[in-house]
């Protein structure tokens, strides 16, 4: 049994702020060990459950966060950035059996501890067939695609709600609960490394792969909050601009989507002004 584990860092214990889950500040040194506690809670918690192989896909910007000298020796890490599957990567290679999602968090526009996708700010909220996204759920639609169900997922409580969604069957843990978009009430990481660890023993006993899903066309709606970055988004094929603020492409597959909706975000991430937006 192999597991992959794609790890983001704004769902991660302790993690409130944009300063904990930015490169290079001090909080974000001192909480990476947090969110390596979570990640290598998953980890042994999958093995426990009888798990081979766990394989663990760093999601979080620059996707090099994770501290590999503190993980489980029998755990694997992919860490950098350029995929083809970007948080999900790994999952199309026909030999993973479970995901979880590590880290999670709300969408774009939604109440959450810094609720966001993609972009940490500009995107005002994300739609699939009009359905409101997260990142969760565009990931979730991507795996599915290839029979892989996901298993667990941790975050605050709303990432675990949104999980509700998108994977009813996997177990979820909510290692904080949401009182703004910058502030939560935190369990310590001794406690939440407790609880997802038992949550991912059990949760092994579900990644048995699926029959893949075919749950195209997905119609992907993106909303800006200024008027330029929709129109700067345009030049990407297929996208087209529906409202001062809006753009929609169809995508046959998810896994064209998501690989269309990074185009976007980083076209878009491209034409904001410092001072303007
Ligand atoms: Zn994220």
């Amino acid at each position: 049994m192999k597991i992959l584990i794609s790890a983001d860092m704004e769902g991660a214990t302790g993690v409130t702020w944009p300063a904990d889950v930015l490169p290079g500040t001090p909080q974000w040194e001192r909480c990476r060990s947090m969110f390596t506690s979570d990640v290598n809670a998953a980890v042994q918690g999958f093995f426990d459950g009888g798990a081979d192989e766990v394989l663990i896909n760093e999601a979080h910007w620059t996707m090099r966060n994770l501290l590999l000298e503190q993980l489980d020796e029998r755990a694997e890490m992919l860490t950098g950035r350029h995929k083809a599957l970007s948080m999900v990567e790994g999952v199309q290679h026909d030999d993973v059996d479970g995901i979880a999602f590590i880290g999670y968090h709300a969408g774009a526009g939604m109440e959450g501890v810094l609720a966001h996708t993609f972009l940490a700010n500009s995107i005002t909220g994300v739609w699939v067939n009009d359905v409101r996204a997260s990142e969760g759920l565009l990931n979730a639609h991507v795996v599915a695609e290839y029979g892989v169900p996901v298993i667990l997922v941790t975050g605050d409580d709303v990432a675990c709600e949104d999980a509700l969604g998108y994977a009813p069957e996997a177990r979820k843990v909510a290692v904080k609960d949401h009182v703004s978009r910058y502030a939560a009430v935190c369990r310590t990481p001794a406690r939440t490394a407790a609880e997802i660890r038992a949550a991912a023993k059990e949760a092994a006993a579900l990644a048995v792969r699926r029959e893949p899903v075919d749950g195209g066309p997905f119609t992907v709606a993106v909303e800006f909050d200024a008027e330029h970055l929709a129109m700067a988004a345009t030049v990407v094929p297929g996208v087209a601009r529906t409202g001062e603020r809006r753009v929609a492409y169809t995508s046959a597959t998810m896994y064209e989507g998501i690989r269309t909706f990074k185009a976007v975000t980083t076209i878009a991430s491209n034409a904001v002004e410092e001072q303007y937006g």
